[in-house]
């Protein structure tokens, strides 16, 4: 069938090919042949009954609702409309008979349906038998299930993918054919509910489903080994391992970690070579990522080439450039901060010695990929906390001058779990920093009522008289009358006739002079309490701050308050962050709240994290720019990720050493495979 006659409304639903729709498997299916009697209905089942109307009316508190009360002969039950029209009421006529369809939940009121679907009238026992199996398909409002269920059927006629695999394949891994698989899913027979077939395909699990895995697996190896093809044919400068490296190590306060030593081995080798280092460099808060970042920036400006390091916030950029200047001062190499709120003639003259080569390290925050930025001869590109950026933006800086491409150093304390990296390891070579500098006391971290708030003040004006300097950590800004948290505003109204001169407030809407006077007045010392929002949560790196409060932890993700806690535990002094809280805690708050009581490592943290959220939402999928899996699970179908890795490796390396058929299958038809699953070249190569 022709694209021009594709539904223009689908595509709101991120549809654009009847392939697309073939592939867009449903949620659940729906078995009218089946009715319930009210007593049968247990809470969470997805059921049909055939009712009387008693009553429907409509309530305006706790906000406005439709009420109908429904009945059979066992009992009755509730159905529950928030969004409705005043006149939808009046087709609920008392004594009518009705069929209401809908998953069950149980209220203080008894058996209730939210937002079910009505029909009138009842069906007879003929009737019922007949009824099909109906999928119930993803979507948004304004596309309806009837016009997708048509849409999709008319894609299964025509888009429908023949087999690509070859019989022996097949067989040997007890794979069912894919139209047969993609056909069950769309539209199990009638007969599903009494072979268990209707079980596991809501489930989401059985060969069909196998399948469909094997498939999106793949065609995400294929797309990632490919991509990591390309950018092995990419040409980048090689930078000579350099004396200034050395010599950087040499001037440090401190001693390279055994892990600091390694993963600076492996980027300095990257380095060396004449394909573009594309290499994340993970570790946990506090591991010590900048001090590489800059020995990387060393082994290029040896070279004679620029590097561009970019942070995700100004204040981040500004630290990173202190850091910088610190480093990189003793030997005359010039350091730029790109930052917002410079004068014009500043800012063209920094603009001037960026395009002429003449300065050698620029930071700055996505202010350096905007236009008029212009590098001479980028070498090197240093992307600091990786996962705050889009994947455009990550990309950018990553273009080709005179046919090289810089090499690129991502950062990120985010951990990815094993089943994943081994994907994302085919287009991304990772280092990880498992150790933490020496002398570290782990951080102690205490839950408190936030009722006992007065308490620890006095304990804090003791802390700081004794020359300590702790951060206070507010969910907003200002607080609001629906939602009353404890807000900047409120709290340094409180705190500020407290501590008076020894306050400093940092927020993300005061303007970046400000913001950068206030980092400063903490980081050496001045002011000796930040209250602050979670602007500091990355990269501010203050060691002297050994105390952190947190208002409203239980609002917060877990990963955000390792980060939050990371700001404190980096110098020698023992550090304590304590986790106000407000009552009740929902299971998922206190979970979170165990976690970090229980732990300070982040690899823990991380582990935990996946276990409560998983890893989606965890990593971002999206903006992290791996291509995202829609029906496959890294780490619940590891299995068949290895195989994926298996396959890919051996299909798509014999193609790239030009055999034009390897194993009985041909480059076509994993091109085809890649396309019909839309992992796209450029999502692909973004991914680091
Ligand atoms: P992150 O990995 O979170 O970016 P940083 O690079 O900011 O961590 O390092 C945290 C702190 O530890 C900084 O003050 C840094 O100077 C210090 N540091 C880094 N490496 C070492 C080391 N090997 N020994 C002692 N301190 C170190
Ligand atoms: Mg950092």
């Amino acid at each position: 069938m022709p694209d021009s006659l594709f539904p223009e409304s689908l595509k709101k639903l991120g549809l654009h090919r009847w392939i697309d729709l073939a592939l867009h498997f449903p949620l659940r299916y729906e078995n009218e042949s089946q009715v319930w009697s009210i007593d049968q209905v247990s809470p969470g089942q997805f059921a049909q009954i055939q009712v009387q109307v008693v009553s429907a009316r409509i309530v305006f508190r706790p906000r406005r609702t439709l009420l109908v009360e429904v009945s059979d002969k066992t009992g009755t039950a509730v159905l529950r409309f928030l969004h409705f029209k005043d006149a939808q009421k009046n087709a609920y006529v008392p004594g009518h008979k009705i069929r209401v369809l809908g998953e069950s939940r149980r209220s203080l009121a008894g058996l209730e349906f939210i937002h079910p679907r009505t029909r009138s009238g009842w069906l007879s026992l003929d009737q019922l038998g007949q009824q099909p199996l109906l999928p119930v398909y993803p979507t948004t409002a304004g596309v309806s299930q009837l016009m997708l269920r048509r849409a999709i059927a008319r894609a299964l006629v025509s888009a429908l993918p023949s087999e690509w695999l070859p019989h022996k394949i097949l067989a040997a891994h007890r794979l069912m054919p894919l139209d047969q698989a993609m056909r069950l899913i769309h539209q199990p027979p009638a007969d599903a509910e009494s072979t268990g077939v209707m079980r596991q395909l809501m489930d989401r699990e059985g060969p069909a489903w196998d399948r469909i895995r094997f498939d999106e697996l793949l065609a995400q190896q294929v797309a990632m080994r490919r991509a990591r093809g390309l950018r092995e044919t990419e040409r980048a400068a090689p930078l000579g391992a350099d004396r200034l490296a050395s010599q950087i190590i040499a001037g440090l306060r401190f001693q390279l970690t055994a892990a600091q030593r390694r993963t600076w081995t492996e980027i300095s080798r990257d380095l060396q070579g004449t394909t573009p280092m594309q290499r994340l460099l993970q570790g946990d808060v506090g591991s010590g990522k900048t001090v590489i970042a800059a020995l990387a920036a060393a082994q290029a400006i040896g070279s004679g080439l620029q590097v561009a390091v970019m942070a995700p916030t100004e204040i981040l950029a500004e630290q990173l450039f202190e850091k910088f200047c610190e480093w990189f001062g003793p030997f005359h190499v010039d350091v730029g901060l790109l930052k917002s709120g410079l004068g014009a003639k500043q800012r063209r003259e920094l603009l001037m010695s960026i395009s002429t080569g003449g300065l050698p390290i620029v930071v700055g925050t996505h202010a350096l990929i905007q236009k008029g930025v212009t590098f001479s001869n980028l070498g090197l590109v240093v992307v600091d906390e990786q996962h705050r950026f889009g994947v455009g933006q990550r990309l950018a800086l990553r273009s080709p001058v005179d046919g090289r491409m810089p090499h690129l150093l991502s950062m990120s304390a985010t951990p990815i779990p094993r089943s994943l990296a081994m994907t994302y390891l085919a287009d991304l070579d990772v280092s990880i920093l498992d150790e933490r500098p020496p002398n570290r006391q782990p951080i102690t971290t205490k839950l408190m009522a936030s009722a006992r708030r007065d308490e620890l003040v006095e304990k804090l004006t003791d802390f700081i008289a004794h020359g300590g300097q702790a951060y206070w950590v507010c969910p907003v800004i200002e607080s609001d009358a629906e939602e009353p948290l404890q807000a900047i505003e409120t709290a340094e109204a409180w705190l500020a006739p407290i501590f008076q001169e020894q306050l400093v407030v940092l927020h993300g809407r005061m303007g970046a002079e400000e913001k950068r006077l206030a980092m400063q007045d903490f980081s050496q010392g001045r002011r000796r309490l930040m209250l602050s929002t979670t602007v500091i949560e990355v990269g501010v790196d203050v060691p002297r701050a050994t105390l952190m409060v947190i208002e409203h932890s239980e609002r917060f993700g877990l990963a955000q308050l390792h980060q939050l806690r990371g700001r404190i535990g980096r110098g020698a002094g023992q550090s304590t962050c304590i986790l106000l809280f407000d009552e009740p805690l929902s299971d998922v708050a206190k979970e979170r709240l165990k976690t970090l009581y229980e732990t300070d490592d982040g690899f823990e943290v991380a582990r935990r994290d996946l276990a409560i959220r998983g890893p989606g939402e965890v990593l971002g999928l999206r903006q992290s720019g791996i291509p995202t899996l829609r029906y496959s699970d890294l780490q619940l179908h590891a299995a068949w990720v290895e195989q994926a890795i298996e396959f890919g490796a051996k299909w798509v390396d014999r193609q790239a050493g030009q055999a034009s058929e390897s194993g009985g299958v041909s480059i076509e038809a994993l091109d085809a495979l890649v396309d019909r699953w839309a992992f796209d070249k450029k999502d692909v190569l973004a991914s680091g």
